[in-house]
Formats: structure tokens, sequence, C-alpha cells
């Protein structure tokens, strides 16, 4: 086991993400003196774990051999929602070579969703996405300990509490498995292939059934002691607000996610006070996001306020962030990410108009790039730097 930023690591990292490299290139773009360099890459050879790829464009002097990650790589990224399972199997560059998704319900309990995950698997092994898996990586919608690899006091997931995910998955696969929150494999997803490419410092917020916050700060994801760092659906916005499904009175996410927002929109289309959402209530029981979200595009005045006063609500958790983090973006994903530009706009406003102007001189607040990807895309990379540190 080596450190962070032991040579073998820099190396996959830098062939994982930017493809064949000659072995000159790499000792370049790594500072490694020739010796250490080829020792590295022999080994990691050796290991599987890196190929030879050809012969490099001369570079006028000796000319060298690329390498790249090794073809034979698999990652397994798997996102848990609390009424979804996203799977992905990648490649070494963490592209994708088979894609399962479908509903299904966090609350049936750890076996049967790790069950039905496995099947997924196996199903992709028999489609011929793999043979063997490196690593698995798993996000499930609450608290993690990151290092035990076990959900903890997850809220929306009974059963689950101090399940041995990480284990189970280890057992069944035969290979390393890490196990993180949802909201923090997004955040590592857009960084690596999205809108955050490259940035050490910034918030990814999920609007989603409910919301959570990836601080993702210097580089690497910030995730507290317990493992519910970010968790800011649970602030009090309004000490008089409605009850929250955590207990507490007023939390940001009893007043605006997807479930606030299909009650208030029913309870706007029971009172009449909403033409576009009293025709959707016709030919159904209950209504969604999705038809504020399609009642706002009509120009139905109570969805735009509905979606306004729900992002002055975020705005105002994020300007209080903004001036304790000093991020250089936010991104905005989550399923209510679709409520699209009326809801950015709003928290845009409130963000810059709160925040300290130092912290907002230069700060994007966007959507998601990846959307429903991002979660996998996470796990994915998540999956890789785990199979890279134990390789030797
Ligand atoms: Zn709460």
């Amino acid at each position: 086991m080596f450190g962070a930023d032991a040579p073998h690591l820099r190396i996959l990292r830098l062939l994982r993400d930017d493809g064949p490299v000659s072995r000159a290139e790499l000792g370049d773009r790594l500072e490694l003196t020739r010796p250490r360099l080829l020792a590295e890459v022999d080994r990691l050879v050796a290991a599987e774990m890196v190929a030879e790829a050809g012969m490099a464009a001369s570079r006028g002097g000796r000319r060298s051999t690329l390498v790249e990650i090794h073809p034979r790589l698999r990652f397994a990224a798997v996102d848990l929602g609390a009424s979804s399972i996203d799977i992905e199997v990648t490649n070494g560059r963490l592209e994708p070579v088979a894609a399962y998704r479908e509903p299904a319900d966090i609350r049936s309990g750890p076996k049967a969703i790790l069950q039905r995950v496995s099947e997924l698997l196996a199903k992709a092994r028999t489609d011929g996405a793999y043979q063997r898996l490196d690593a698995v990586g798993i996000g499930v919608p609450g608290p993690v300990s990151f290092r035990d690899g076990v959900p903890v006091s997850p809220p929306i997931m009974p059963g689950w509490d101090r399940y041995p995910v990480r284990e189970v998955l280890t057992r069944e696969h035969g290979c390393p498995a890490v196990v993180d929150n949802d909201v923090n494999i997004m955040a590592i997803g857009e960084r690596h292939g999205g809108v955050a490419h490259s940035i050490d410092d910034f918030l990814f917020v999920k609007i989603g059934t409910g919301i959570g916050c990836g601080i993702h700060l210097g580089g690497t994801v910030y995730r507290g002691v317990d493992g519910c760092a970010g968790d800011i659906g649970h602030i009090q916005v309004d000490a008089n607000g409605p009850v929250c499904s955590c207990g507490n009175t007023g939390c940001l996410e009893a007043l605006f996610s997807g479930a606030a927002l299909a009650r208030d929109a029913l309870a706007a289309a029971r009172a009449g006070d909403s033409p576009a959402l009293a025709e959707r209530l016709v030919d159904a029981t209950e209504l969604s996001a999705k038809d504020v979200a399609d009642g706002a595009a009509e120009g139905d005045v109570v969805c735009i306020k509905l979606i306004r006063e729900g992002g002055r609500r975020v705005g105002g958790v994020l300007a209080t962030l903004v001036s304790f983090a000093n991020p250089s973006m936010i991104v905005i994903g989550g399923g209510l990410a679709q409520l699209g530009h009326v809801l950015l706009a709003e928290i845009r406003s409130v963000v810059y108009r709160r925040s300290l102007p130092l912290a907002t001189g230069n700060l994007p607040v966007v959507l998601s790039e990846l959307q429903g990807r991002a979660g996998v895309s996470g796990a994915a990379v998540l999956a890789s730097d785990m199979a890279f540190e134990q390789a030797s």
C-alpha cells in the first residue's frame, strides 16, 4: 500500500484520464527520473494494470513506446437512489461498456437491493461487458462511514444502518469495493468529467427527493467526522415551517424538495389557484415536480412562484455556505434541476445578493453537466482510485 501521491498512482490516473502516453512524456509530466519511471511502468505492465500501445511519433530524438491503461480493466459503478438503481460497467478509461437503470425502492432493505445489483452485474458479465471486475464503487442516499464502508443512521434507508455494504460487495465480486454518499459521488463525477472539471473548490448541491451538498475542497471531498458533512437539507430555514422527515420543523427540504413541491402543487391545484396544476390533477391522484416544471414553462403563475420560492430558500442556505467556504463554483444537480433556469436564476440572485461581495466576485452557479450520470461517473472514479491504490 502506498500514500495518495505514490508514483504508480499518479501514472495510472494520468493514463486513465488522458489516454495513451509515451514513457518519455509520462516522465516529463510527472517529473519522475527516467530509471524511476521505467521501473514503475514495468511493474504496472507486469501487474496487468498498464499495457504497451505501440510506438509514439518521434520527438526528434529516440523513439519512445506508448503505454496505456490496460484494456482488460473493468470497474462497476453503482448509484443507489431513493427510488432507483443505476449501474455502469466501465473500462479502465472510465468509458461505459454497459449501463442499466431501473426503479427500486431503497426501503426494500440492503439484502434485496444488493441482490438486484448482483443480478444486474451478472447480466453485464453474460452480455460480455467483463470477465472479472477490478473494483466496485457504490453511492447510497444517506450518510456513510467512508472508512468502514457502511451507511450510518441513514434516515430514508430502514435496515441499512451499519450494514456491511463494502464487505458484501468485496466478497461477492472478489475485488476491492468503496462506499460513499450519493451526493459525494456526484461531486466527484462532475469534477472528473463534467462542468467542474479540474476545479478544486466547489459545492455540488443535489436537489431531489431530499437536498444534500457535496463539499469538494482543496481537491478532495470533505466528508466530516461521521460522514454526514453537507447534509444541508436539515438546516432549519423557518422555525414555524412544516415538520420534516427527520422530526424537526422547518428544515430546508421540508420546504423545498421533490416531496415538498409535490405537496404544495397538490394544495395549489385543489385550492383552484393554478389552472395548469388543476388540469393535470384531473387525470391523476398526485402531482410531481415535473408537473410544476411543465406548468411554469406554460407560464402558470403559481408554478413559477413555487419554483422561485424554493430557489429563494436554497439560495439563502447557499449564501451562508459561500461565506463560510469561499468555493469557486456551485453546481446544481439532482431531479429538481429539471426546474431549470427559473430555479437557477432565483438561486443565483439570492446567493449574489446575500454573500460577501469578495466571495461572489467570480462565482459561477451552474447546472450539472452530467445530470443523471453524475453519480455513476463518480462511483467509477472512486472504484478506479481504489484499484490503483492497491496495485503493486
Ligand atoms: Zn429535517
